[in-house]
């Protein structure tokens, strides 16, 4: 298995993921995958100064292979913000992806970051979880190319699959499937060593998301967030996902609120992942998809709520 160390490792017949320890809010990996005189890059960072610095890195490889491709894997800042840097390429996402990505500009977290320092405890969680990097001046910068389903897409000698598997993590979450490298790279569907983070859900489309990867004939899993992992690194974060989706729904029939239940649940040995506090926002799925599945929280109540649980 590839060292978890910051910066560009080989992991595969020209492929590199670029890691970004400790994996927390915001530390994102993203990859690379050469052919020929050509390359395509699943994933921008989260500010222009980390993705500036992952390209100049890259620039052994794609100083004869440019980068022609960018992939985002789904609509968070910290997989696309960097997209500018990148903006020469086309760019692909799914069609929910697209359309989700201009709901959180760069512009609003540098807002809400701005504001961080008067609004008390909830300012202090946002601060730890996003202080170290700068949003001022990012232009979101959006796919050019969308596809819903599965999209093969060719560089040089090999085909890149790209397989939508959301909503789950996000409204359209893909992952990109190197066959002829026994590799893949899944955005968020995979935090490994952290907590998964169930923004959109249905949980059950996750569970089965983990399910398509372990039916994949890969060796190397590239995951959104913490070391390159392989197929037990999958079956754990399916066993989290189903041990929340259980211990929510029982508090749901004994008629706690989400907020009670995500206070109650023991999370036994998950609980030394990053972000614990993240089962707030997972149990508030659950019990949406219960209760109201058109609706939707916002995202200052769900970080209040991971930032009480957090303290
Ligand atoms: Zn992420």
């Amino acid at each position: 298995m590839a060292p978890y160390e910051k910066g560009l490792v080989e992991v595969g017949d020209r492929c590199w993921a670029y890691l970004q320890p400790d994996g927390g809010w915001g530390w994102s990996n993203a990859g690379l995958i050469s052919a020929g005189d050509n390359s395509l890059l699943v994933d921008t960072l989260f500010d222009l100064r980390l993705t500036g610095e992952m390209l100049e890195q890259m620039k052994s490889i794609t100083g004869t292979a440019p980068i022609g491709t960018v992939v985002n894997t789904h609509a968070n800042g910290d997989h696309c913000y960097g997209n500018q840097l990148v903006s020469d390429a086309e760019i692909i996402s799914s069609v929910a992806c697209a359309e989700e990505m201009p709901r959180t500009p760069p512009a609003m977290l540098a807002g809400l970051m701005a504001a961080a320092p008067e609004m008390g405890p909830l300012g202090e969680y946002l601060q730890r979880c996003f202080g170290a990097f700068r949003f001022e001046g990012i232009e979101l910068t959006l796919p050019t190319r969308t596809f819903e389903g599965r999209l093969n897409v060719d560089i040089g000698d090999r085909t890149i699959e790209l397989i939508e598997v959301g909503p789950a993590h996000t409204e359209g979450d893909v992952i990109a499937h190197v066959p002829d490298a026994r590799t893949v790279f899944t955005g968020d569907i995979l935090f490994i060593e952290g907590t998964p983070l169930m923004w959109a859900g249905p949980l059950s489309n996750w569970v089965k998301a983990c399910d398509l990867i372990l039916d994949l004939d890969v060796d190397t899993i590239v995951p959104g967030h913490g070391p390159v992992t392989d197929k037990a690194g999958v079956r754990r974060v399916k066993e989290y996902l189903e041990f929340i989706g259980r211990e929510a729904t029982a508090r749901h029939e004994a008629g706690m609120s989400a907020a009670e239940a995500a206070r109650d649940i023991s999370l036994g040995e998950f609980g030394r992942w990053l972000d614990a506090e993240r089962v707030a926002v997972n149990v508030d799925s659950i019990y949406r998809e219960l209760d109201r599945p058109e609706e939707t929280t916002d995202v200052v109540t769900l970080f209040s709520m991971m930032a009480s649980l957090a303290v």
